[in-house]
């Protein structure tokens, strides 16, 4: 097969048609028509074999958490996710792994319209590389700057089950629930309605790549500000409280691979929030607030408070 063939077969035919699309997959450039009124968010992401992903991770996966990874960006701006590129790098072509690749990577696409308009394919070492468009009015993307103190912290979903999938490949153990963590690290879910929903609510947001405790850094870097996170608060799923493992909340505060949304928002729009999120079923918890005192603490069901420095908080983080 030559790489015009695979191109066509796994990635040109299979791709969701948008008629904002005016030249797709086969020319030189892609040639897209941006809605008027609205600005351009652009984010890149790349996953290499043996760095980012275990090289037998199955195809399926890769795929879907190859663009994942990358509308969690766009969530977190709030953004509307629109067209894709790809650049593939790949030791060889083998059919089986290309069409299970693609078939992940359109599952996802197409559940939120999202088109591949181009790319590059070249042989090497498997690595994949998704840059993704996507459109917010402007003034409105959400930013990691503008925390205020006073303003509560809020995260999406459960923090830790894809640091605990990813503890059990690691170490090759088994565990009750496998599946469902690998699955939370495989698979994650963009949060895109709830960034979108967020849009002249939150006051500054980020996505959890790195572990809650470092992308909060972020936020409170950028803003100015310090927070306090209560222990207690920090959602925690059915699955991983049952693991009884000691280091759950270590998981859950520097674990991470999650891409859950962690934003902030005065108290006052807290009916606004309400109101906003009352459609998206995901959950949404309320974790601590932001103060003017810089710095990150944590506070514990019994009330002891531990500082975590922007250096310290990694060695909270599992091995
Ligand atoms: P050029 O040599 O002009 O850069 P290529 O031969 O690399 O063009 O690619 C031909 C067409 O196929 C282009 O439209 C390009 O965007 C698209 N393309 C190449 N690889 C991929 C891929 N992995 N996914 C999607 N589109 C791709
Ligand atoms: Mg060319």
């Amino acid at each position: 097969m030559t790489e015009f063939e695979l191109i066509r077969r796994y990635f040109q035919s299979q791709t969701y048609h948008r008629p904002d699309v005016i030249v797709p997959i086969g020319d030189d450039c892609a040639i897209l028509a941006p809605p008027p009124h609205q600005q351009l968010a652009i984010s890149l992401d790349t996953l290499v074999s043996g760095v980012h992903f275990f090289s037998d991770m199955p195809a399926y996966d890769l795929g879907y958490k190859a663009l994942s990874v990358n509308l969690s960006d766009l969530a977190a701006m709030g953004a509307e996710p629109a067209w894709f590129t790809l650049a593939l790098t790949l030791p060889a072509i083998e059919e089986t792994w290309l069409q299970a690749f693609s078939r992940g990577l359109f599952d996802l696409a197409a559940r939120y319209q999202l088109a591949l308009v181009g790319g590059d394919t070249t042989h090497g070492p498997c690595s994949i590389t998704i840059q993704v468009q996507g459109f917010v009015p402007p003034e409105q993307a959400l930013k990691r700057q503008g925390a205020q103190p006073g303003d509560d912290i809020y995260i999406t979903g459960s923090l830790g089950d894809a640091g605990f999938g990813l503890n059990l490949l690691k170490t090759q153990q088994e565990a009750p629930n496998k599946d469902y963590f690998l699955s939370r690290l495989y698979r994650p879910t963009p949060r895109i309605e709830v960034g979108q929903a967020l849009r002249q609510i939150a006051s500054a947001a980020i996505d959890i790549s790195d572990g809650l405790a470092a992308d909060l850094f972020h936020i409170l870097e950028s803003s100015g500000v310090g927070a306090t996170i209560f222990l207690d608060n920090l959602p925690l799923s059915t699955a991983l409280r049952a693991t009884q493992d000691e280091k759950i909340m270590d998981y859950a505060l520097c674990a991470g691979e999650d891409y859950e949304l962690c934003f902030t928002a005065p108290p006052e729009k807290k009916p606004l929030l309400k109101q906003a999120l009352n459609n998206i079923t995901c959950p949404i918890a309320h974790i601590g607030v932001i103060t003017q005192t810089t710095g990150l603490k944590i506070v514990d069901g019994s009330g002891n408070i531990k500082s975590l420095t922007r250096r310290g908080y990694d060695h909270f983080a599992p091995s």
